[in-house]
């Protein structure tokens, strides 16, 4: 038994057990289905066996049938897959069109209004396995006849929609064929009331989920339609579409109702779209900081960030020049050295390897964007191939962030700088979490920690300090400091003036390599940033407590002798 086999006999399955809770499913009187008895106003019920829903009127007993004209299915094998070259490769996922057969569409109906008309189609983008099936995502774009790459992007956040609106469109998707088979989305339809009307085909529901995905991503397209069928390229790779009715270039009633009806239905459904799917790695941002330079070149560190961090089942490796990162389940970033880059010249991260995706509804953009040719949304789930690179040009212009760390002692800020405290540089996007740029930045002789970011990366978000060690004698003050490029920020370690107390275990820090040396900081992913962000030094805290606490103790120790005393003297 294959995969397909199994899958149709699940759909079949699920379909034959909607259909016996649906057998008691009321419909509104009337509907045009007329009843044995002119008088009867009986309701029908609604029965769905897979093939055909059969509509029985409560009081009088007639009973209509609607057939139902399943899903095509793909050919197989899907036409062979071609590596996008060097030149179309950019981020994310990579399809294309079969340029023989640039339709691959599975409905044979037309939009109609005024003096325009809108195919509807579900089309088949080639993943290399096989297909995603896909509705377009712009009314107003041609389908180009020529080969394009598309990458898969996450729906809420291509770009292309507000995130409540990429949400409504979600709902539609996963309420719909391909998501759900062609048989549970007609159960739910008829549980929700539907009714439909002489044949019912795949066409008809991707027909509606065509215009309904078009009023949701195209606001002002939600067609007072008529319908059409006139479509006659039915030799798309994916099947052949019966013919329904037999002609084309006609409208006829019963399938303009069922559109209708179909697309009322999945209107409602658009107010769903909760479901998260996983999210695409399909875009490379950069952590740059200067190791050491002369006049022409500089020996730098290179974090390469990913969007989502690789799941267990990924294989993903970034590439620069000759070095390799495979990254490891929860990682999203990769470190690399590289010396004597000469200023002006260019390093190019490059992203390989295949992601799992969760079964989900996802954005598909052309390498181009909107101008090219149409966008999509469609449906994938599974081991994806991804492609992708960026370019970064390095030219001698850095951000530079300096801290400076001085004594306090008794509340009293003075001069003497502190050496030795180990401090961390994170960067914090404007959205999305905090990163762990440097690991082990050490205060030297004046105290001082100085880092030089690359210039014109990461414009928006901000950098800060964070302490992660204290020198002996001194408190640590793990608060975060907010860097300011080209000042220096002073802070302050008290020192601790009480006798040695007994202070819990440091939370352990990471394997520190030595400064600049090419170990990779650890991911972001474990890490938990402090809360707040200051700007100011903070002291003091540590000396005000510490006699409290002894002064506490102290009690509590008086407490409990006497207790044990009393204990003592009863027995
Ligand atoms: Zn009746």
């Amino acid at each position: 038994m294959n995969t397909r086999t199994i899958r149709l006999l699940a759909a079949f399955l699920a379909a034959a057990l909607l259909s016996m809770l649906l057998c008691s499913t009321a419909l509104a009187d009337g509907e045009g289905y007329p009843h044995d008895d002119p008088g009867c106003t009986g309701a029908f019920a609604a029965a769905f066996d897979g093939s055909a829903i059969t509509y029985t009127c409560n009081v009088c007993k007639k009973a209509y049938t609607v057939e139902v004209i399943g899903a095509p299915q793909p050919k197989n094998p899907a036409p062979a897959y071609t590596a996008p070259d060097a030149a179309t490769a950019k981020l994310g996922y990579v399809y294309e069109f079969d340029p023989a057969s640039s339709y691959y569409n599975i409905s044979p109906h037309r939009i109609a209004f005024g003096q325009y008309t809108y195919s509807c189609s579900a089309y088949a983008l080639a993943n290399g396995s096989g297909y995603d099936t896909v509705y377009c995502c712009d009314v107003d774009t041609n389908v180009p006849k020529q080969v394009h790459y598309y990458k898969r992007l996450n729906l809420e956040d291509a770009g292309y929609y507000e995130p409540a609106m990429a949400k409504r469109i979600r709902g539609i998707v996963e309420s719909a064929y391909p998501f759900i088979s062609c048989e549970e989305m007609i159960a739910n339809m008829l549980n929700a009331g539907c009714v439909f009307h002489g044949k019912l085909d795949v066409g008809q529901l991707v027909t509606a989920v065509q215009t309904s995905i078009w009023k949701y991503a195209n606001g002002q397209h939600d067609l007072d339609y008529n319908i059409t069928q006139k479509w006659s390229k039915f030799d798309s790779a994916i099947a052949p579409v019966e013919p329904f009715h037999g002609a084309w270039d006609t409208s006829d009633p019963d399938v303009a109702a069922n559109i209708k009806t179909i697309k009322a239905y999945l209107d409602g459904c658009a107010s769903n779209g909760s479901n998260a799917a996983s999210m695409v790695i399909n875009d490379i941002t950069y952590q740059v900081y200067k190791i050491s330079s002369d006049q022409s070149k500089a020996d730098i560190r290179v974090m390469v960030q990913l969007n989502a961090a690789a799941s267990q089942n990924d294989d993903i490796t970034i590439t620069i020049g000759d070095e390799a990162r495979r990254l490891k389940s929860g990682e999203s970033t990769a470190v690399f050295d590289i010396k004597g880059v000469p200023f002006g010249s260019e390093i190019t991260a490059s992203l390989s390897g295949r992601q799992y995706l969760e079964k989900g509804a996802y954005f598909y953009e052309p390498f181009g964007g909107w101008q090219v040719a149409q966008s999509f949304v469609g449906v994938a789930s599974g081991m994806t191939p991804i492609h992708g690179s960026k370019q970064l040009k390095i030219e001698d212009n850095w951000n530079s962030y300096s801290l400076k760390k001085l004594a306090n002692v008794n509340g009293v800020a003075t001069t003497t700088p502190v050496k030795g405290a180990k401090f961390q540089l994170w960067y914090e996007p404007e959205q999305g979490s905090a990163v762990l740029v440097a690991d082990e930045l050490i205060t030297d002789e004046k105290g001082e920690v100085h880092i030089d970011m690359l210039a014109e990366l990461n414009a928006g978000g901000s950098y800060y300090f964070v302490e992660t060690e204290a020198p002996e004698g001194y408190v640590l003050n793990s608060e975060r400091i907010k860097a300011v490029s080209g000042e220096t920020v002073t802070v302050y370690n008290s020192e601790k003036e009480y006798p040695p107390q007994p202070t819990p275990t440091p939370a352990p820090t990471p394997t520190p390599p030595a400064p600049y040396r090419p170990d990779p900081p650890k991911p972001p992913v474990d890490t938990n940033p402090p809360a707040e962000i200051i700007t100011v030094p903070q002291s003091g805290d540590a000396d005000i407590l510490l006699p409290y606490l002894g002064v506490s103790a102290g009690i509590a120790a008086l407490i409990i002798i006497c207790c044990i005393r009393k204990r003592a003297s009863r027995r």
